[in-house]
């Protein structure tokens, strides 16, 4: 709340975040941000399951792991308000 300026500028850094390409001080910011604000929050998710089907499709690992461990700490946030994943 009050800071719903910066969204757009995270969603831009949404696809490099997921790339593994943000720089680290970026990320930091772009997590925290991702804590307190529900629609990024939401935004991400999606983005997520978006490279989940891509990667299925292709049937290789483009993310790092690193990213990716991140990335799920990040969604169980998202959703701990009710909805389980999927596997
Ligand atoms: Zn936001």
């Amino acid at each position: 709340m009050g800071k719903r300026g910066h969204c757009k500028e995270h969603l831009r850094q949404f696809s490099d975040y997921i790339d593994g390409e943000l720089a680290p001080d970026i990320c930091a910011q772009l997590e925290a941000h991702l804590q307190e604000c529900r629609d990024c929050q939401v935004v991400m998710n999606t983005l997520q399951k978006t490279i989940d089907l891509y990667q299925v499709a292709e049937g290789e690992e483009t993310l790092p792991e690193g990213v990716r461990s991140r990335l799920f700490a990040r969604l169980q946030i998202a959703q701990s308000t009710g909805k389980k994943p999927g596997e």
